[in-house]
């Protein structure tokens, strides 16, 4: 199934994307659920919209946290630089930062160089801690697809990551969860980024070096997961800048594609400002 959030007058709704591609011979559609199926049991209300009728929105708000993971594959650590850390090297970011599909990427004056990272995202379904791995599928509620935006200028000279990883609209999620795969299935996916169209990401989520389920334990092992939390797996090699004017998909195979434009100043023309 794939749940999606959208909006739809004063308070988003819920529903169940149905694709074309899934052998109907109807548009894409979304029907309405009666509610959030991660807070609590739902019901289809029995209205159907067509999926181009309505807007998206990242399919969670977490409610506490965003928990990501640093050099989680072998290439993008050493693309960086940086060895493959002993002990797994996560960091938060704050709910504040997610954004949903096409809503704009805003680039803070404060940096000259925005990334993106294209990974995956797990959504957790179940209050948790210390859960062991053999558990772990009990309470993911499903997969989206994430862009975990860093300032890399920042996350540099600022020696930890709240503020470089941790702008509002540094989050963005979508198009929606996918809550049919099984762990092995998600633990290989074909994931993509692109710039403008150009392919600059091509990794595949089997390339992690943390496993779903070991990500999970280690991070409930220090930290209460709740219902709606988001944990990002990592991001794999070819990360790059990104510019005011641009757009950023990030693609993953059996889920989605999100889609983002960059907005605000130009850092050149920051820099301009600033010297007038
Ligand atoms: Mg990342």
């Amino acid at each position: 199934m794939r749940i999606a959030r959208f909006a739809a007058g004063r308070d988003p709704q819920y529903g169940v994307v149905e694709l074309a591609e899934d052998g109907g011979s109807h548009p894409d559609t979304v029907s309405v659920l009666t509610g959030d199926p991660i807070a609590m049991s739902v019901q289809l209300t029995g209205e159907r919209k067509e999926l181009s009728s309505v807007r998206l929105l990242a399919p969670v708000i977490p409610r506490s946290k965003i928990v990501a993971v640093g050099r989680n594959y072998a290439a993008h650590a050493a693309e960086m630089g940086d060895e493959v850390p002993k002990t797994p090297l996560t960091f938060f970011k704050p709910n504040t930062s997610v954004i949903g599909p096409g809503e704009p990427i805003m680039y803070p004056g404060a940096s000259r160089e925005v990334s993106f990272e294209g990974e995956l995202a797990l959504v957790i379904g179940r209050i948790c801690k210390e859960v062991p791995v053999s558990r772990v599928p009990e309470v993911i509620f499903g997969y989206t697809v994430a862009n975990d935006v860093t300032a890399r200028d920042l996350q540099r000279s600022d020696g930890q990551w709240a503020r470089a990883k941790g702008y509002d609209t540094f989050c963005p999620l979508g198009p929606w969860i996918t809550t049919h795969q099984q762990i092995e299935e998600a633990a290989a996916l074909a994931i993509r980024t692109t710039l403008d169209g150009e392919l600059r990401q091509d990794g595949n989520t089997k390339d992690m070096i943390l496993t779903i389920p070991e990500l999970v334990a280690y991070i409930s092992s220090y930290t209460t997961l709740l219902p709606g939390d988001v944990i990002l797996t990592g991001t794999p090699s070819g990360v790059g800048p990104m510019l005011p004017g641009q757009e950023v998909s990030v693609e993953i195979e059996g889920i989605g594609t999100l889609t983002n434009p960059v907005a605000g100043a130009r850092p050149d023309e920051t820099s301009k400002q600033a010297e007038q």
